[in-house]
């Protein structure tokens, strides 16, 4: 294995991934890319603009025109790890309601919405020393990568962070809503026929179930920083 360029990383729905991966991202000086935050930008556009999300070829249309840049966030106040703009806006919080919870996986399971979203973060990853995130980075939009992560945790303590997170924001959540949106996206995203949510075949497993985001965020800065550094095991 040579040095390392792009690092991929997978795993279901609130699984600590992103949270992790940007830690990641930051102690090696890689950039990083959270793609869900493009399905759900495609999914509040069409919200926003009364396209019918189960009208495939109308999202999908929707989904070509889109401008989406995710940003480095300048101003952290309000608890942001970086801007996402969708034509211009700042959506940034809005695509993590719960109704773009609720139809982003039927958003992400079209063909023609993978595709454009695929070719986007493919250009991404040629910037090289890229932290990329998501469910089918390690099977198709990155298969090279040299180092490929696949983040899960039970779905009862992916909940509870879910619900955590929420009410660190201020906003009032139902635990068991929670946790039946997690396993029905699960669900989706694990049974969809283009690009399902699975470990590439080369993947290293992590459980986070009951570790601290600092133990694991070591523990792949430990497994990388050797090979960063001398390019070899
Ligand atoms: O990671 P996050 O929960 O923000 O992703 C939202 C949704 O976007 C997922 O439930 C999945 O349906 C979709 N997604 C995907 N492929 C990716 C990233 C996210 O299908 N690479």
């Amino acid at each position: 294995m040579g040095a390392i360029n792009v690092i991929a990383i997978d795993g279901p729905a609130a699984s600590g991934k992103s949270t992790v991966s940007q830690q990641v991202a930051r102690e090696l000086g890689f950039l990083f890319l959270d793609t869900g935050c493009m399905y759900r930008a495609v999914t509040l556009a069409a919200w926003q603009r009364g396209v019918d999300v189960m009208n495939e070829t109308a999202v999908t249309h929707l989904a070509e025109r889109l401008v989406i840049e995710i940003q480095p966030a300048t101003n952290e106040e309000d608890g942001r790890h970086y801007t996402v703009l969708l034509d211009g806006q700042d959506v940034t919080w809005e695509i993590r309601t719960p109704t773009v919870d609720a139809h982003v996986s039927q958003v992400s399971s079209y063909l023609g919405v993978r595709q454009e979203m695929v070719r986007r973060q493919r250009a991404f990853g040629k910037r090289g020393q890229v932290v990329m995130v998501g469910r089918d980075i390690g099977t198709v939009v990155m298969p090279d990568a040299p180092l490929k992560l696949y983040i899960t945790a039970t779905a009862a303590e992916r909940a509870h962070r879910r619900w955590q997170d929420r009410q660190n924001q201020g906003h009032t959540a139902d635990y068991e809503a929670i946790l039946a949106d997690v396993e029905r996206r699960d669900e989706i995203d694990s049974n969809r026929e283009h690009s399902p949510l699975r470990p590439a075949a080369d993947a290293i497993i992590i459980d986070t179930t009951g570790r601290p985001v600092e133990e694991v965020v070591a523990e792949i800065v430990g497994m990388v920083r050797p090979l960063a550094v001398n390019g070899k095991p």
